[in-house]
């Protein structure tokens, strides 16, 4: 029987389980050296808090796009914020906190492409 997938702590992608992991599955946390490396730094949480008071202060029925996110914290390298935003909505999403959609359907995080809109599950 394969494990239950896991979501990644930093970059909030699933993990799948893979047969090289089976004797550390339960140690698995992170989907790459690259993102246990990076883990969740304050400015990660940060984003996060920022996701949720954005989305808290539209209506419900609203989207918010991530860009604006990434151009409130930083006006000027906006463009730079922009993974972390979603790394930071893709956790959020594994929490249960947050949609993730596009053209107004939810769509899987971990392979989602291109643009996408963020809102509170329904
Ligand atoms: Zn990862």
């Amino acid at each position: 029987m394969t494990p239950e997938p896991k979501t990644c702590r930093s970059c909030g992608r699933r993990i799948e389980w893979r047969r090289k992991w089976e004797r550390d599955w339960d140690r698995v946390a992170y989907c790459s050296a690259d993102c246990r490396r990076r883990g969740v730094r304050p400015h990660d949480l940060d984003l996060e808090q920022r996701i949720a008071q954005l989305v808290d202060s539209r209506p419900r029925s609203a989207t918010i796009c991530p860009s604006e996110v990434a151009r409130a914290v930083a006006p000027e390298t906006w463009r730079d914020e922009m993974e972390p935003v979603r790394r930071a909505a893709r956790r959020m999403v594994a929490r249960g906190e947050l949609e993730i959609t596009q053209r107004g359907s939810v769509v899987d995080p971990s392979t989602a492409k291109g643009p996408i809109r963020l809102r509170r599950p329904r």
